[in-house]
């Protein structure tokens, strides 16, 4: 039987994933039709694609489909829709997680080798600053699930200390692993650089307040790539303003863009990026997407399966 899948995105993503989709479809030997919303009926979709901001919003008429599959990690938009009765999937992808891992390692190399110190230099100071092995440094992940644990697989590779933190607890080869709410103090004491890879969920925001910055090593720096609300900004200010924290690379914020007069734009110690941290590249989300449908009609469990309650 031919599934017929709808593809729910602004149509800047359709013109993406026109192509990549169906041919992973076929790739992965599923007999299936690609619509966007309007071209089929609603009771008659078999799986929902979908990213927020697209036309569907109501999952309710959407009778007989087997889950909604999302091409976005965070799904912090769509878990607490009402009319989504059909499991659902967030994005976990080789793309993804290669670039985030790029994205990282970069971002905690820049602060642990003190980059900034000779790219911005207009006095022309000749500083003779020699930092610390990786092996001394302390890496702390908040946040070891899909993208969290590359990270700091990649982190070890490179010889730092790697902490990480998650709900769960963990093994992960080479990190020291905490969990639940009592694990968190002990995940951020003295850890001199805090990489975010939670999801926004209710538990999790404001994760990184007043207590969180304090249990930090003196001159830390914060890097979040996870999702804006799990900062509290106004204590990531003051932590900064105090000396406690050196510097903070943000890529997520509460509100997106960043509005214009927002304190961290004109923050000396604040890096803002455009949420641009890792993106999903159509080639490789189609094919998770096809995977998770063949696993759906082979009655396999699906990958990035959301735990609703949870919220992510
Ligand atoms: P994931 O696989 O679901 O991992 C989430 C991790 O957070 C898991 O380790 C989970 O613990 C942990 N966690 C959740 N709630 C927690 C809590 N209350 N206390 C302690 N740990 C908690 O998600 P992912 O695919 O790695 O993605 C992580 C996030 O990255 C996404 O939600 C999204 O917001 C963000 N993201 C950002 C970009 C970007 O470009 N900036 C791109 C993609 C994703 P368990 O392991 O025990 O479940």
């Amino acid at each position: 039987m031919t599934l017929n899948i709808l593809f729910s995105a602004r149509p800047t993503f359709w013109k993406q994933y026109e192509a990549p989709l169906p041919r992973a479809l076929a790739e992965a030997g599923i007999d299936a039709q690609v619509f966007q919303p309007g071209d089929v009926a609603a009771e008659d979709v078999d799986y929902i694609v979908f990213a927020p901001n697209g036309p569907v919003e109501d999952f309710a008429p959407f009778t007989r489909a087997k889950a909604a599959l999302s091409l976005w990690a965070g799904v912090e938009q769509i878990v607490g829709n009402d009319t989504l009765a059909m499991p659902l999937a967030r994005m976990v992808d080789t793309s993804l997680t290669e670039g985030m891992v790029e994205w990282v390692t970069g971002q905690v190399l820049r602060h642990h080798l003190g980059i900034d110190r000779h790219i911005v230099n207009p006095e022309h100071e000749w500083k003779f600053v020699i930092p610390p092995l990786a092996r001394d440094r302390v890496v702390t992940v908040l946040g070891t699930g899909a993208l969290g644990t590359a990270c700091a697989e990649a982190l070890v590779a490179l010889n730092f200390r790697v902490r990480g933190w998650s709900r769960s607890e963990k093994q992960i080869a080479g990190v020291e692993s905490f969990s639940g709410d009592a694990g968190l103090m002990a995940a951020l004491e003295g850890a001199e650089i805090v990489v975010l890879l939670l999801p926004d969920t209710p538990a999790t925001e404001n994760v990184m307040g007043a207590r969180a910055f304090a249990a930090m090593a003196e001159g830390g720096c914060v890097i979040n790539p996870g999702r804006g609300p799990l900062i509290d900004d106004a204590a990531l200010v003051a932590a900064l303003d105090s000396g406690q924290l050196a510097h903070a690379t943000l890529d997520v914020f509460r509100e997106e863009p960043l509005p214009e007069g927002h304190p961290f734009w004109a923050h000396p110690k604040v890096t803002v990026t455009a949420h641009t941290a890792s993106e999903t590249r159509p080639w490789s989300a189609s094919q998770s997407v096809a995977e998770n449908i063949r696993r759906a009609e082979a009655g396999e469990p699906l990958i990035g399966l959301v735990d609703r309650g949870a919220g992510y």
